[in-house]
């Protein structure tokens, strides 16, 4: 099979995998960060009264004609009103009543004179400025009006949304559910952290930082483990489990050695082949498929080609079942402080920091090293064909 390049990939994973279309209700303070699933639409005035924007007195302007410190206008004090109170009493005109923020504004008033611009009167008042008609004067219906979309299907929740559903009295939303994957590293040299290390055995990073980085994105892990080079056992893991994903993915196993078993694993499931290898680094040999219709991402097992095509593949897959778009994939363009000294016959991801338009690779770039990867915040893009970027050359960046 033919390497392919990352866009073509990306489209046959995001052309192959089914949007999430389940559907759970949650309380707003469970649901930031989710897709909503229905319209919503006010169900009242937002704010429902006139309120006053600040603390002062609620007043006819045509009474503060001509106002000024030198030659104030005093108007009478027939009442006071505070947030969460209401005034029955009217202002007519030579009248004005006490207001604070918040506070319904009492009929008859037309603009809030604010009390600095008074001598502060408790019966009657001086007034220091002139007013034009609804100066100061929050309408009801401002924020927004009864019967008016404030939501629509497919739109994530940030703070402002579920503010603006608090506001209508909203408690209970109907949500996308979560996307769930299943996460299984391969390799008989890998321990579990926590366990001994014999000769020859390394601790399973990868399963940790692909449960952490997903955890991160806020998706669901339905069942994770770590498997020894065995094609039937991990062919039977996943026959067991994959019913309760949309998504498997799994690191290790997928170049051409002896013990790249996924290739195996791909066959005794049934896996319906969709590319092997990309035409990039690291990572190049991920292989992908699809099994009973879901898409299965068999990643490199280097830990910094794992994590670096989990963020290439895996991110464009996640946003298509999910609809997120805090997700997608941003790009930006950067100075390369510190270049990169080799050559890159295939588009090459080097690990980076970026900041303020500059981005410096940190430290090695090897697909086997993790913890240089440490800190990063970016993959500075090296397009295939370069012999070197010297630094100081402009480059684009994935910002992660
Ligand atoms: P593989 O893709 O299975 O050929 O593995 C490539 C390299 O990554 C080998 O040196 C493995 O030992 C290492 N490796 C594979 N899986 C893991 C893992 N889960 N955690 C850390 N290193 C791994
Ligand atoms: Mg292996």
């Amino acid at each position: 099979m033919e390497a392919i390049q990352l866009e073509q990939a990306v489209e046959l994973l995001q052309e192959n995998c089914l949007p999430v279309t389940e559907t759970e209700k949650l309380t707003i303070d469970d649901a930031a960060g989710r897709i909503i699933a229905q319209d919503i639409t006010a169900r009242i005035n937002q704010p429902p009264f006139p309120r006053s924007p600040l603390d002062g007195y609620a007043l006819r302007a045509e009474d503060t004609v001509g106002a000024s410190k030198e030659n104030p206008v005093a108007l009478k004090v027939i009442d006071q009103v505070y947030a969460g109170g209401w005034s029955d009493r009217e202002v007519r005109p030579g009248t004005a009543i006490r207001i604070m923020t918040g506070a319904p504004i009492p009929r008859g008033a037309d603009c809030i004179l604010m009390q600095e611009d008074t001598d502060y009167g408790m019966d009657t008042v001086k007034i220091y400025r002139s007013l034009k008609a609804w100066q100061n004067y929050c309408y009801e219906g401002e924020d927004f009006k009864k019967g008016t979309t404030i939501l629509k299907a497919g739109q994530q929740l940030g703070a402002a949304e579920i503010g603006v559903l608090a506001g209508n009295g909203i408690r209970e939303i109907t949500v996308y559910r979560k996307p769930r994957v299943l996460v299984m590293s391969t390799g008989t040299e890998l321990v579990s952290p926590g366990e001994f290390l014999g000769p020859g055995q390394i601790y399973d990073s990868n399963l940790h930082m692909l449960i952490a980085q997903l955890k991160l994105w806020s998706v669901e892990i339905v069942s994770y483990v770590s498997i020894r080079d065995d094609p039937e056992e991990a062919a039977s893991y996943v026959r067991e489990h994959a019913g309760k994903a949309d998504l498997i993915l799994s690191t290790g196993g997928v170049s051409v050695g002896k013990k790249d078993i996924m290739h195996d694993v791909f066959r005794l499931l049934g896996v319906e082949r969709l590319f092997w290898k990309v035409r990039l680094k690291p990572g190049s040999p991920t292989l992908c498929g699809l099994y009973d219709g879901k898409p299965f991402l068999a990643l490199s097992g280097n830990p910094y080609g794992a994590i670096a095509n989990l963020h290439l593949l895996g991110r464009p897959l996640l946003v298509k079942m999910t609809g997120r778009s805090d997700l997608e994939i941003r790009k930006s363009h950067a100075v390369f402080d510190s270049g990169f000294p080799k050559k890159s016959p295939v588009t090459r991801y080097v690990r980076g920091v970026y900041k303020d338009g500059h981005a410096w690779s940190s430290g090695s770039n090897d697909s086997g090293v993790l913890s240089s990867f440490i800190g990063c915040n970016c993959m500075i893009v090296i397009p295939a064909g370069t012999m070197k970027v010297d630094p100081g050359e402009r480059v684009e960046v994935i910002l992660l």
